[in-house]
């Protein structure tokens, strides 16, 4: 077994450990090679339960972090998910292979290219990138069955809540920067039910475009 190989293997046994129990989950983690959504001088580091930075000053999130979003997002096969927050593009590459159809929104030129050429290297094509700001949502492409937040939000914008479908799930790390949690809402009629589940440390989401 290679060295990355081995590592993988036991980054999934202490996913396990640490309750993530859904098989297609923790196989979806198994399938998408980690080393190529980060900076080659990093790669030896790809399977250790750690967020990494990327480039733009963003960080890819723990693989645990992936799981437990992943599995609270309660996926089918029929299901269309928007990401807000594509940076590397490796969470939306998990979305992919458990989803319908997955869109993902980044507000940083440089990291929506990249993430745009690692998904069409791994011939993953059902997913759909836009440089965007996540606070318009994505009204052509709406209403989704799942959204999920990558970066850290006060309280969720509006045009996420209107872009979900009824009965839809939305995961996202809500609170004030430093103290959020990790937060389930369904979307029950004009109520919106939330349940935090664990609390986590994410980049924040920020207004508009960086082109360069
Ligand atoms: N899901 C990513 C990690 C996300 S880090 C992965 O798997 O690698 C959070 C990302 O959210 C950053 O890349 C950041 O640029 C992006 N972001 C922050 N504010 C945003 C906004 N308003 N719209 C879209 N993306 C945003």
């Amino acid at each position: 077994m290679s060295d990355l190989t081995e590592k993988k293997a036991r980054l999934t046994m202490s996913l396990r450990a640490q309750a993530i129990l859904s098989s297609p989950v923790l196989s979806a983690i198994e399938s998408i090679p980690r080393e190529i959504f980060i900076e080659p001088a990093l790669k030896q580091h790809a399977y250790e339960n750690a967020s990494l930075p990327i480039a733009c000053e963003q960080t890819i999130s723990q693989p645990y972090i992936v799981a437990k979003m992943t599995e609270a997002l309660e996926l089918t096969n029929r299901y269309t998910v928007l990401e807000i927050g594509t940076g590397s593009g490796y969470q939306a590459s998990i979305l992919s292979l458990l989803a319908r159809r997955v869109y993902s929104m980044e507000r940083h030129r440089p990291l929506f290219v990249e993430a745009r050429n690692r998904l069409a290297e791994l011939k993953l094509t059902n997913v759909t990138l836009r440089l965007g700001d996540g606070f318009s949502g994505w009204p052509e492409a709406a209403p989704f069955d799942r959204i999920i937040i990558t970066c850290q939000v006060d309280k969720v914008p509006d045009a996420l809540i209107q872009n979900l479908k009824p009965d839809g799930v939305l995961i996202a790390p809500i609170g004030p920067p430093g103290k959020e949690f990790l937060t389930k809402l369904i979307k029950k009629g004009d109520v919106i039910h939330t349940e935090q589940l664990i609390s986590v440390r994410f980049v924040p989401m920020i207004p508009g475009i960086e082109n360069a």
